[in-house]
């Protein structure tokens, strides 16, 4: 595999690092959520959105007069993280208290999907990943929604992951033998039962 591009290399704890894009779509795939960072009119600003990944692109929507979905259309400089956080670490010194996470760092480009066919598909996509089989469950976009709604598309080639797995460092000397529980807590995030909207009557 060719070494990554400078700006995707790994400096703080590079063991952590991983640019096998099967490490890095199983994140972005079971990822809610993402941030794209991106310097805007007013200055730098990263902001949460939805995403989907379809092959080796990133695709993210929104309302066609989003200042982040316009601002990105004209094709600046972006920066999209993707985190999932697996566990609180808690060690039995302050210093080494962490998280267990697997995270991905994308840098690109975006540009808008205006072919209607891919546009429909991304749309769908994004359904499809929150649901399996939920496009076909509800009513498309109709052609005035679709003119509301405008899709970006963002390469996942310069992209890189890092993740945190096991217990907190080994404390050294008389640390490891401090009174304090040291282990982990495991975060999970689960479904709740479905609770139906209001039938319109
Ligand atoms: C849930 C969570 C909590 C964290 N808490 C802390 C904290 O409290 N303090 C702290 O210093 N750091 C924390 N980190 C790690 C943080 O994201 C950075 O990796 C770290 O701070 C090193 O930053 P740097 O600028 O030296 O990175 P560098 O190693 O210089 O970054 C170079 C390149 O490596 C890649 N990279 C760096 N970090 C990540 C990442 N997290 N995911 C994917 N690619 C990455 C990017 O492509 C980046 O351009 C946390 C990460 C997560 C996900």
């Amino acid at each position: 595999m060719p070494s990554p591009p400078e700006r995707t290399r790994l400096r703080r704890k590079p063991g952590r690092g991983h640019h096998d894009r099967s490490v890095i779509d199983a994140i972005v795939d079971e990822a809610l959520v993402c941030h794209i960072a991106f310097v805007g009119p007013h200055g730098p600003i990263a902001l949460p959105t939805t995403h989907v990944r379809v092959g080796d692109e990133l695709y993210i929507h929104g309302s066609a007069v989003s200042g982040m979905l316009t601002a990105l259309a004209d094709g600046i400089d972006a920066c999209v993280t993707i985190t999932l956080i697996d566990a609180l670490v808690f060690a039995r010194t302050a210093f080494h208290h962490s998280m267990n996470y697997r995270s991905v760092v994308v840098f690109g480009r975006a540009t808008r999907v205006d072919d209607r066919v891919t546009k429909l598909a991304a749309l769908a996509a994004l359904i499809e990943k929150v649901e399996p089989g939920r496009s076909a469950a509800c009513r498309p976009p109709n052609d005035k929604e679709l003119v509301a709604t405008s899709v970006l598309t963002l390469s996942l080639v310069e992209a890189s992951a890092k993740i945190r797995s096991g217990p907190p460092l080994a404390e050294d000397g008389d640390d490891a033998h401090l009174p304090y529980w040291a282990g982990l807590i495991p975060l999970v995030t689960t479904r709740g039962a479905p609770s139906p909207a209001r039938d319109p009557g």
